[in-house]
């Protein structure tokens, strides 16, 4: 989880998808009481680590109590802070008596030279190397967001500060689309640049890691063999990201700021991080394979679902069709309780395929179907997306389809989905619920004429 100390920054990059929000925000800095309401909330997620983000963290004017709280929280194992640098060096003097080299490490955004105004550039050099004479551990950030970067200019400054981590990213827009960046039908312009970076980064011998995902289309197959085998970490990072989860100075929070003008909550609204997770997953990927961006039709790893097509503030505008088409079919669902399903069956199996990612939605309209009594029709869905079903892990969902099976009396497929359902629920706490469910039917299983010692063996009683 991220949280910002400050909504004010020293820097100016161009590409900074949190400009609007440094611009306009009227809550510069965090108090020290929801500082500490955060803390309490990370501990009751039983989370250990920390990012410290803004604006420029490092400007927030208790930054020094703030330091103190986190040394004196022994649950909080590990800090890390998120800086651009530009700051006075007696003030990173003071910051740096604070900092424990094994709680805190830094990662400092840094643009080439010419991205700077006045001598801004030598005063982030200065502070980096006051940090490290300090013995903390930092890594440089770099972000690409034009097509001919300068890469060498990084490495040199790295060789001069003794660093070798480099932490890159490609640069992507907010959803206002108003910073620079580079769009994926130009990915093919930079690809080469970006390849030769890695490749150089490997042979200095920096540790190199990827912050952001990457569509998988971006290098070729040939250079992704390659990056794969020299960084296999970057496997992480390829076709699809998750919520990083921003906590406001008001305790706002969003997915990521790239989405920042999307959805936000209040962190007051949940109980532990996991339910954030939750709540943005549900909210925002839930929707994504529903609507095919227009430079990835046709694509395998699309269709696949394994990559989402870049970076979701490209893509906001079909997530948010996908949205307002799933409120239209929950209206129908409602309008058609009392009413049997035949004259909304074509839209009720193109929601079901709609929303496999959502799987409390999903659940609910196979209830609702289940119900309703037409197994029909949940087979028509099992078949037309038993892949992606079966790649969802969820053993409730395969076994609300073995119930529409068992009422169909197709044996088969009906043990052909408990089992897989068995097998996906092992070691999960879906697997008791799974269990059951599988009890709650053994009747129907039983009088389906499947001998006790059969049923005994698929469900491992
Ligand atoms: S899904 Fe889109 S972005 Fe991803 S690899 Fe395919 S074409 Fe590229
Ligand atoms: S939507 Fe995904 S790729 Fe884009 S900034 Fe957020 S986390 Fe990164």
């Amino acid at each position: 989880m991220n949280i910002l100390l400050s909504e004010k920054c020293t820097n100016y990059c161009r590409y900074c998808f949190a400009q609007e929000r440094m611009r306009s925000s009227v809550n510069n800095f965090i108090s020290i009481d929801s500082f500490k309401y955060i803390l309490d909330f990370l501990h009751k997620s039983k989370v250990d680590h920390v990012n410290l983000i803004g604006g420029e963290p490092l400007i927030h004017p208790n930054i020094i109590e703030i330091l103190k709280i986190l040394n004196d929280d022994y649950k909080i194992k590990t800090v890390s802070i998120f800086s651009g640098g530009i700051l006075p060096q007696p003030k990173i003097f003071e910051i740096a008596k604070w900092l424990l080299p094994e709680k805190y490490n830094f990662i400092f955004n840094l643009n080439n030279r010419e991205g700077y105004k006045n001598n801004h550039y030598n005063i982030i050099v200065n502070n980096i190397k006051c940090l490290r004479s300090s013995g903390l551990d930092v890594t440089i950030s770099y972000n690409i967001y034009k097509e001919l970067f300068n890469y060498i200019e990084i490495f040199e400054v790295c060789n001069y500060l003794g660093i070798n981590k480099i932490r890159w990213s490609l640069a992507y827009p907010g959803i206002r689309k108003d910073t620079e960046y580079i769009h994926p039908v130009h990915y093919p312009k930079v690809r080469n640049r970006v390849y030769q970076f890695i490749m150089d980064s490997y042979n200095k011998g920096y540790e190199l890691t990827l912050d952001c995902q990457i569509p998988l289309c971006f290098f070729t197959k040939k250079q992704m063999s390659k990056i794969l085998f020299i960084y296999p970490q970057f496997y992480q990072r390829l076709g699809k990201c998750s919520p990083a989860i921003d906590v406001g100075t008001n305790l706002e929070v969003w997915r990521c700021f790239a989405l920042y003008d999307d959805i936000k909550a209040n962190l007051g609204d949940f109980n532990n991080v996991k339910e954030i997770y939750k709540f943005f997953k549900t909210k925002t990927d839930s929707h994504l394979y529903t609507e095919v961006p227009e430079y990835c039709t046709n694509c395998e790893y699309w269709k696949d679902r394994i990559c989402q097509g870049g970076c979701l503030s490209f893509n906001i505008d079909l997530i948010n069709k996908s949205r307002q088409r799933r409120n239209e079919y929950e209206k129908l669902i409602d309008s058609h309780r009392n009413a049997d399903l035949m004259s909304i069956r074509e839209p009720l199996l193109w929601w079901l395929s709609d929303c496999i990612e959502d799987a409390d939605a999903l659940l609910r309209i196979l209830y609702f179907i289940l119900k309703k009594g037409d197994y029909d029709l949940i087979e028509e869905f099992y078949d037309n997306n038993k892949l992606r079903l079966h790649r969802l892990r969820n053993p409730v969902i395969l076994y609300l389809i073995a119930i529409a099976f068992i009422n169909k009396k197709d044996k088969k497929k009906a043990l052909a989905v408990i089992s897989e359902g068995l097998r996906l629920s092992q070691g999960s706490n879906l697997r008791q619920k799974f269990m059951e469910f599988l009890r709650l039917t053994r009747n129907e299983l039983e009088s389906f004429e499947i001998s006790p010692f059969t049923f005994n063996q698929v469900s491992g009683i």
